[in-house]
């Protein structure tokens, strides 16, 4: 097989936040190289994404150990069957901690209809009150759910005073046009740079730039040239370099715009 060699990671000047990523999936070993070469592609700050009772402990554990990574505290909706009112209580209790930025990831996610539908809307609905009650923002994961996604949102949009993003955005232009209404970010990866996600690049072209924010979602959707491989933060150059095609804006100046909004979004602006 021949070794073709793929392009380096471009490097830029202003700063990238990794808005959603699980560091947790990475062996020990693994973790402090995975953040030294973050750092060296221009990262300055990691979120590591909660997603189910087991991994609330480690995620804690990961935004303490490093001062370049915070974390969310929250049930994905594959997992929502374990959201029980004793892991409401943990998340509860996590979510006090500085290091903790968001509620999420919680939504609805239909095309893998890993739990029951029902019991992932309540799941939703009730870690939305406890955003509310805590005054936290949100981490939004919704895959072919727009309708009750919409639904669901627009119940709580308004007690939800510091909003949110809805992550890894695939769904259509109406929830988009929506959830940029009530005040939400979106948040855009790989899949951007995917062949076939013309969908996804329609609303990145739609979005206004005070409104995306960048994430990979590693270990999941690498972006080209490094598909195949497990992604990791210190490919995001390459989701810039994409998103600022689409915006037809200079890499630095989408990033610059990004790293506030990235900033308002689980910082409160700091
Ligand atoms: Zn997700
Ligand atoms: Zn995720």
């Amino acid at each position: 097989m021949s070794k073709k060699k793929r392009r380096d990671i471009p490097r830029f000047t202003t700063p990238i936040i990794e808005t959603h990523c699980h560091l947790d999936y990475l062996e020990q070993a693994e973790l402090a190289a995975t953040i030294e070469k973050s750092l060296a592609a221009g990262v300055e700050r990691i979120v590591t994404i909660a997603v189910s009772a087991d991994n609330l402990h480690r995620v804690m554990e990961l935004a303490n150990s490093s001062q370049y990574i915070w974390g969310t505290q929250g049930i994905h909706p594959h997992e929502a069957a374990s959201y029980t009112p004793q892991v409401d209580a943990v998340i509860r209790r996590h979510a006090a901690a500085e290091r903790i930025v968001a509620i999420g990831e919680i939504g609805l996610d239909y095309y893998y209809d890993h739990a029951d539908r029902a019991v992932q809307r309540k799941a939703f609905e009730q870690q939305l009150q406890t955003a509310v009650e805590l005054d936290l923002p949100v981490v939004i994961h919704t895959r072919e759910a727009d309708d009750d996604t919409r639904d669901i949102l627009q119940n709580y949009s308004e007690a939800l005073l510091r909003k949110g993003v809805i992550h890894s955005f695939t769904s259509g232009p109406a929830l988009a046009e929506f959830c940029l209404a009530e005040g939400f970010m979106l948040g855009f990866n790989g899949i951007t740079t995917f062949n076939r996600a013309d969908n996804v690049r329609a609303v990145v072209a739609a979005t206004p730039l005070d409104k995306i924010v960048l994430e990979t979602d590693a270990p999941y959707l690498t972006p080209v040239p490094y598909r195949g491989r497990p992604n990791a933060p210190y490919y995001l150059p390459f989701i810039a370099e994409t998103v600022a095609a689409i915006k037809n804006i200079d890499v630095e100046e989408l990033l610059r715009q990004v790293n506030r909004n990235s900033r308002a979004l689980f910082f409160n602006g700091a």
